[in-house]
């Protein structure tokens, strides 16, 4: 293991010890409160579809409403400054601050000006700078840096808080409660307020048309920020303008619902400033006019404006910090955004983020706790393909890292996984994009590789030179391969029947779970089905998730030259793995021509979606297995969630009579190879944890464990110690 695997897997752990519990339980909070909240939206999609069109817009027409907002802002009384980068901004708002003699300067939470480092500048100066976001003043005693972009303080639980209260503070009164504690820092941050000389916000939303800003906060501390000093400074990427006030209306209903799972947010300020209150002196307890009032609001680009040129970047520039994505994702549900995060930004949108504002190199540090798994996609309001941008990062950072793990393996895994990456991708991503290959030479020397693999000495070597942990059970390949036995069977069975399908027999299925494949056969020619088996196996889903997207293309090519000439012969196409059914309906849309993407994804259906299908058309259900009660815990896959198909399987075992339990964990946290990384291992079998728990309660212990996933399947086997099938196995007739 190298040494920056190590320290990371280190690092990583360190974070699952001391802040996993907190985090978990907020985000999961959160992620369950966005489920609830919009339920209650009549149409939620309509409304995430009329915010990504306004954003959509927005980005197209920016440097239009620039000068739009430049405008208004002066016909209002303030200043606009477009700032180029963070040296920029940052020299500007001290210039604004030195101007007006600026003691003490008060900031509601801003997102951007972490990004800037605003307050070392300012506190460089000798400014007392002062956060009053509860949540920011908690870091910023603590002297840490946010876990969240919504909930900055989410890693510390209320005892940790009261313990840096009372080592800081030493107050009078013992502070336990949440209560207590909210009560003194509103105290003490009241007191703040009234002595400060300038404002700093940010600004959720800005708009062209007249100069308003809005802003979302739990605490009411932006307006009283504003409302407290002579001088405001808002300061916001330029990407946060929209056209018009009307504009507002959809984010403002969905930002709260998909960040926290509020309703609405507990405060919601329009401001057009300058803002038309008298200026306030609590100290004289005197009040001035509204004419008093200075306002400055700073745009930065910092990259942004880049970005917007760059076709993949682009949709980052629509996100409105929501946080939607770091709470749905598994893995950011256990270590939060000091893992899952880079200089300011976290959770899955972070990589787009810190690529466009910081550099790839930042990104590396943490893009790889994207596992693709695109739950996070169906959670952000403006749907941005989250998933997608972290796969094209990677496949930057590939590129830009060619000189990595230069050596005797390099060079060996190379001369076995010829690809269509440049030569210098990491070992390890090499090796797990090429699976293929690895597959084709473990069937062929199995039983031999099976056993060799399963020694002391290999997984040693493994885990030291290609970061593969020790701890986890390697794939056992079969000497028969599933497309082996189709051949060696006797021609097509049912070769007059009325329907034929081709099924995909994707790499596990081949080389692995062969059982699965075959059984899969059984149960479509029991119902009356023709089958037919490609000699195209690799999906193109290995490799694209270690981000070796040229090499991903070339699979995805030859799979539609195999498979298309199938579909315009009027055969469907049926896929037994839910994260290569996914790949056909979603990411190949970015790796083939629009007809043969279109042909595949409106003509493939996950295994048992088909099975279903075929028994709603009236294929006898008798000629499959009886369940006769069977007692079964089922786990489907996250990609069958996000497409939807996960109910289909549960509603073929229950026709056929077996009695299921479903677990309501997302995820596995197996997610491909990302669970055999030696610096993952840790993460994986935390996020697996919340699975497992649910199949080891009184009603699930002594159930059959059942599992769509090849992944899944792998990590409850792994971690219950329990036999796992895939569904099909349970519904064959022998
Ligand atoms: S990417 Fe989408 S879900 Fe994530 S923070 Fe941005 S808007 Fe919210």
């Amino acid at each position: 293991m190298s040494d920056a695997r190590t320290t990371k897997a280190e690092h990583i752990r360190h974070i699952l010890e001391t802040e996993g519990a907190a985090i978990e339980q907020n985000t999961q909070g959160f992620n369950d409160g966005r489920y609830e909240s919009v339920a209650d939206l009549e149409d939620y999609e309509g409304l995430k579809r009329e915010a990504r069109e306004i954003k959509e817009d927005a980005i197209e027409r920016l440097p239009e409403l620039l000068d739009d907002l430049r405008e208004a802002v002066e016909a209002n009384g303030g200043t606009l400054y477009l700032a180029d980068d963070a040296a920029d901004a940052n020299e500007y708002v001290r210039q604004v601050v030195d101007d007006a003699d600026g003691e003490r300067v008060v900031k509601s939470k801003s997102m951007t000006t972490e990004e800037l480092e605003l307050n070392t500048v300012l506190e460089t100066d000798g400014v007392d700078v002062v956060e009053t976001d509860l949540g920011e003043w908690v870091l910023q005693l603590a002297d840490e840096a946010p876990s969240h972009i919504v909930a900055p303080a989410i890693h510390k639980s209320r005892e940790s808080i009261a313990a840096l209260f009372e080592a800081r503070f030493d107050p009078d009164q013992s502070l336990e409660s949440a209560e207590e504690l909210t009560r003194f820092a509103r105290e003490r941050l009241g007191e703040q307020l009234a002595d400060a000389d300038v404002g700093v916000t940010g600004a959720n939303f800005v708009t062209a048309d007249s100069g308003t800003m809005a802003l979302v906060t739990s605490e009411g501390n932006a307006r009283k920020t504003v409302a407290a000093t002579d001088v405001h400074v808002a300061v916001a990427g330029v990407e946060k303008v929209v056209p018009t006030v009307e504009d507002l209306a959809p984010f403002l209903e969905l930002i709260g619902r998909s960040g926290t799972g509020q309703d609405i947010t507990s405060y919601v300020s329009l401001l057009t400033p300058p803002v038309g209150s008298p200026t306030l002196d609590f100290a004289a307890d005197e009040r001035g006019t509204p004419d008093d009032r200075e306002f400055h609001l700073v745009l930065v680009d910092n990259g942004r404006l880049a970005m917007r040129q760059d076709d993949d970047l682009r949709e980052t520039l629509y996100c409105i910090r929501c946080s939607a994505c770091s709470n749905a994702c598994a893995n950011f549900q256990q270590v939060g955004g000091h893992v899952f995060g880079g200089e300011t930004y976290s959770g899955g949108i972070a990589t787009g983020w810190e690529a466009g504002v910081e550099g790839t190199d930042v990104a590396a540090e943490f893009n790889d706790l994207c596992t693709g798994c695109s739950r996070c996609v169906n959670a952000c309001p403006v749907g941005i393909d989250i998933p997608w941008i972290n796969t094209v990062v990677r496949d930057r950072i590939n590129r830009g890292d060619v000189d990595a793990d230069e050596g005797a393996v390099e060079w060996l895994v190379e001369g076995l996984t010829p690809d269509a990456d440049p030569s210098g991708v990491d070992v390890q991503k090499r090796l797990f994009g090429n699976f293929g290959t690895v597959a084709r030479l473990g069937s062929a020397t199995a039983p031999l590789s099976n056993w060799v693999a399963d020694t002391d000495v290999a997984r040693a070597l493994a885990e030291r030179f290609v970061g593969i942990d020790r701890r986890r059970d390697l794939p056992q390949f079969q000497r028969e391969t599933f497309r082996e036995w189709v051949s060696a069977r006797d021609g097509l069975a049912l070769a007059d029947a009325e329907r034929t399908v081709v099924l995909f027999p994707d790499l596990y299925t081949n080389h692995v779970q062969v059982e699965r494949g075959k059984a899969a056969v059984r149960t479509l020619e029991a119902l009356g089905v023709a089958v037919q088996v490609p000699d195209v196996t690799a999906s193109g889903r290995a490799p694209l998730s270690q981000g070796m997207i040229a090499t991903a293309r070339e699979r995805a090519e030859a799979v539609a030259e195999a498979l298309v000439p199938h579909v315009e012969a009027g055969y469907d196409i049926v896929v037994i793995e839910p994260s290569d059914h996914a790949l056909f309906q979603r990411e190949y849309e970015k790796l083939l021509d629009e007809p043969s993407h279109e042909a595949l994804a409106a003509n493939s259906y996950e295994l048992l979606e088909y099975v279903y299908g075929l028994l709603a058309n009236g294929a006898d259900a008798d000629e499959l297995a009886d369940g006769d009660g069977e007692r079964v815990a089922y786990h489907s896959h996250c990609q069958q969630r996000t497409l939807g198909v996960e109910r289909y399987t549960e509603a073929v075992l229950d026709e056929r009579d077996f009695d299921v339990v479903t677990s309501d964990a997302e995820c596995c946290g197996m997610a491909g190879s990302f669970g055999y990384k030696q610096e993952y291992y840790d993460v994986s079998v935390a996020v697996g944890e919340d699975l497992t728990a649910q199949f080891r309660t009184e009603e699930t212990a002594d159930r059959a464990v059942v599992a769509s996933g090849t992944s899944c399947l792998d990590q409850l086997e792994d971690l219950l110690e329990r036999p796992s099938r895939h569904p099909i196995e349970l519904l064959a007739p022998e």
